[in-house]
């Protein structure tokens, strides 16, 4: 063969080449734009059986000179690629993302604008005991012209001996404290069938912890209009947060707003070691106001303020920490709540330290 015959053939396959790469990429349109309608569909997922067709539809009409397995190999890699692309433009346009929506997300509560770039405060007992007791620490919140209180009505406890909450009865009490003192409360629901009823009476539905994969709870917060407190789950990694907080967005309630409230690791001086990075990262990766929950996150008094001047310092929009007028007696986390001394101390302090940052 001569060097120009080379030369020719050399150049067919460079134009091969150019060919092969522009259908593949008019392929990978195409894939996109399946993903697309799979999207609005709310499908989205690799499809063994199309793929099973598509592949059986090559192999019949592959006379060669490359091998069926060769043929089968070299398309499977271009239906992987595909997917990976579906997948990716997905991820890219997460509506929680800051890439899909670049402003901050700010939520209304009574007044109290969430996200707004000031810091906001919840406080309330870990659990609704009983009315005089919410209103107790409720009257302290008022005084310091705070509008967020939280409480428990539903406990999700470790141990089915204790304590379980007052259920609705802690609800009717906390709807009557936010009449009566004009405040937004906000309490856990652990139940999907529970969300409808609970909307009448609370501000803001907490999604705990232990429920923040309980994707039928996440899911039936998502269709009501009402804000969500997202707890990071006891082991999530903020990947799976983000997703949590999707599912709740993806379904139609983009109030959300994130909490950090420590990880399991294998440190035991704290209850759970707070991932006071996860703030910046929360903040950077999507639109949604962060809160920290200093309580259960160190479960310590004495790392209560400390905590919660590093979340401010490192940007969260808010600080949750659990009041209760006598601690000692609590029916939960007796270790760990503030009685009111120390809730006028601990907000007399954070709020110098807010001020020295403005
Ligand atoms: C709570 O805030 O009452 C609570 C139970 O917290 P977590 O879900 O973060 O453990
Ligand atoms: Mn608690």
């Amino acid at each position: 063969m001569s060097n120009k015959e080379l030369d020719q053939l050399r150049q067919r396959v460079d134009e091969l080449n150019l060919e092969l790469l522009s259908l593949i990429n008019e392929r990978a349109r195409l894939v996109q734009e399946i993903g697309r309608v799979k999207e609005t569909q709310g499908v989205f997922r690799y499809d063994p059986v199309r793929e099973r067709k598509m592949l059986d539809l090559i192999k019949e009409n592959n006379d060669g000179p490359f091998e069926n397995s060769t043929i089968e190999h070299i398309f499977k890699e271009i239906f992987k690629a595909g997917l990976e692309l579906q997948k990716d433009d997905h991820r890219k346009a997460l509506l929680v993302s800051r890439k899909k929506k670049p402003d901050n997300t700010v939520i209304d509560l009574k007044g109290e604008k969430i996200g707004d770039g000031n810091p906001h405060f919840v406080f309330g007992p870990c659990a609704v005991e009983s009315y005089e007791q919410v209103a107790t620490v409720a009257e302290s919140v008022k005084a310091k012209g705070l509008k967020l209180l939280r409480g428990g009505a539903y406990k999700p406890r470790t141990s089915p001996y204790d304590f379980q909450g007052l259920g609705l009865e802690g609800l009717k009490i906390l709807k009557r404290i936010a009449d009566e003192y004009d405040l937004a409360v906000i309490s856990e629901i652990t139940n999907p069938a529970d969300i409808e009823t609970a909307v009448q009476y609370i501000d803001v539905i907490q999604i705990g912890a232990r429920n923040m994969q309980n994707f039928d709870l996440l899911k039936a917060a998502g269709a009501v209009n009402k804000p969500v407190l997202l707890k990071r789950g006891l082991a999530a990694t903020i990947e799976e947060f983000i997703n949590a907080a999707e599912y709740i967005m993806a379904h139609g309630n983009g109030q959300i707003i994130l909490c950090e409230r420590g990880i399991r690791t294998y440190e035991r001086a704290t209850r759970n070691t707070l991932d006071i990075s996860a703030v910046p990262i929360l903040k950077q990766e999507t639109h949604l106001p962060v809160f920290v929950d200093v309580t259960h996150s160190t479960g310590r008094r004495d790392l209560l303020l400390p905590a919660a001047k590093a979340a401010l310092a490192i940007g969260a929009d808010g600080v949750m920490a659990e009041v209760h007028p006598d601690p000692a007696v609590a029916l939960s986390d007796s270790a760990q709540q503030m009685d009111l001394k120390q809730f006028d101390e601990f907000y007399r302090e954070i709020k110098k330290s807010v001020l020295a940052r403005v």
